[in-house]
């Protein structure tokens, strides 16, 4: 089969409880759309706990890599972290997550468009806003640090999950979305983005 073009890319994004009562929604969708993006599939729900917990169990190495990157993030301010087991820190972290995203309102989305998994993953910025770029959404507009959420034993706020690889997209927007609330169409945006010869726009 033929590598699909990466304009046809989709990613997920959530916008978490956080993101909605901070009204930063439209400042959020505002910062996807400019680059370009297409929206293809949005809703608003409170998720079950059941439903946060199956989409981190999704990937199977998550609870583990969660972890480590949570050590290695202490590691890096010259901390020590308050845990030493990976596996532990992604069961503590799976449970602070389902309180965390069942606390109210979300928005799941799905953005189509080229790279946009990673162009989605790099406008959000990283994980902890402490530490996330300036620039970024999660950089700009959120004070919070593993420690905060450690000492509060709680997850770490940050407005947004945004899928992690083209593979975790696919699987995460099955688990959000029925087919049919996806829509198929073409933003005439489009054509100045991935048109080959831009031709057609003089008179
Ligand atoms: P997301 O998957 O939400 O887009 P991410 O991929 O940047 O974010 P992950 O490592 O997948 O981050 O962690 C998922 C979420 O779990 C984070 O966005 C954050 O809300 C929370 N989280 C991660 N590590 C910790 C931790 N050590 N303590 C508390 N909460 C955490
Ligand atoms: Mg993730």
């Amino acid at each position: 089969m033929a590598t699909p073009h990466p304009k046809t890319e989709r990613t997920l994004v959530v916008i978490k409880p956080d993101g909605l009562q901070r009204t930063l929604v439209g400042e959020i969708i505002q910062r996807y759309e400019r680059l370009g993006l297409k929206l293809v599939g949005m809703k608003l729900l409170v998720p079950t706990a059941s439903h946060v917990k199956a989409h981190y169990n999704l990937d199977p190495n998550w609870k583990r890599i969660v972890g480590e990157k949570s050590i290695e993030a202490y590691q890096k301010k010259g901390l020590k972290a308050p845990y030493t087991d990976p596996l532990k820190v992604g069961d503590m972290v799976i449970e602070a997550l389902q309180k965390y995203l069942t606390s109210g309102p979300v928005i799941a989305m799905v953005w189509q468009g080229a790279h946009a998994v990673k162009i989605v993953r790099k406008v959000t910025g990283g994980t902890e806003p402490l530490t996330s770029d300036v620039g970024t959404i999660r950089g700009d507009f959120v004070m919070d640090s593993y420690q905060m959420a450690d000492i509060d034993g709680r997850a770490v706020r940050n407005l947004i999950h945004a899928s992690g690889s083209v593979e975790e997209a696919n699987n995460e927007i099955k688990h959000w979305f029925k087919k049919d609330e996806l829509v198929g169409y073409r933003l005439i945006a489009e054509q100045i983005l991935y048109d080959v010869n831009l031709d057609g726009l003089l008179e």
